[in-house]
């Protein structure tokens, strides 16, 4: 195998917002990252199924809930699909050098990777700094029975929510356990992934959303 560098390559965020109803200035984030690790040689294809094809499909439903008039926050919900995660959180470093909103009016950052599985629930990183608002999704969790058990950690530099977190914007990592063990191989294709967890990350991504003052 023969490896080659390549200077100045060119990768790039995406962004997209639905404007708030009556606080368009204030914004709550839900971010993923799609990109993953491509190739190696000609055949070995990396699918990166659950890393992150999963958050981005959880992301997109989420853009999808709220882009609907009925579904209107009060606040603007943003959007931020990020290049380079893998390649060291490049397009969230990006991002929070160069924001697109100011990063004192973010009011919290959820972000998705690894949201394939489910079995076992999941874990937020993060949970364990933001105790109040972790209090308050297992609350959410317990009322609705969303996902088996919900689990904290402390910070970890282990995806793009830890740029804005360390920027000093409020902001969670979400990703449920269980299931498929692929990671980073060319086992993470589709066929592997149960999505046990997928509709109770929706309900209660949605809803503490909805609690932090997207509704209208
Ligand atoms: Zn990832």
């Amino acid at each position: 195998m023969d490896a080659e560098l390549k200077r100045n390559y060119q990768t790039q965020n995406l962004a997209a917002i639905v404007r708030g109803r009556t606080q368009p200035d204030s914004f709550l984030v839900v971010s993923a990252h799609y990109d993953h690790l491509g190739m190696m040689g000609s055949k070995t294809y990396f699918s990166g199924a659950n890393d992150n094809a999963s958050g981005v499909a959880l992301l997109l439903e989420l853009a999808s809930h709220y882009a609907r008039p009925e579904n209107q926050p009060a606040c603007s919900v943003v959007f931020l699909l990020f290049g380079a995660e893998e390649a060291g959180l490049v397009g969230s470093r990006y991002f929070v050098a160069h924001p697109l909103v100011p990063l004192p009016r973010i009011k919290f950052l959820v972000n998705l990777d690894l949201l394939g599985t489910g079995e076992e629930g999941a874990t937020v990183v993060n949970g364990k700094v933001y105790e109040h608002a972790y209090q308050r999704l297992m609350a959410l969790n317990d009322a609705h029975h969303y996902l088996p058990r919900l689990t904290a950690r402390g910070r970890a530099a282990n995806s793009d929510h830890f740029p804005f977190s360390e920027a000093g914007v409020p902001a969670f990592f979400l990703y449920t356990r269980g299931g498929s063990q692929a990671y980073h191989d060319v086992h993470d294709v589709p066929a592997a992934l149960s999505l046990a967890g997928f509709a109770g990350a929706f309900g209660l991504v949605r809803d503490f959303l909805d609690d932090l003052g997207a509704r209208p």
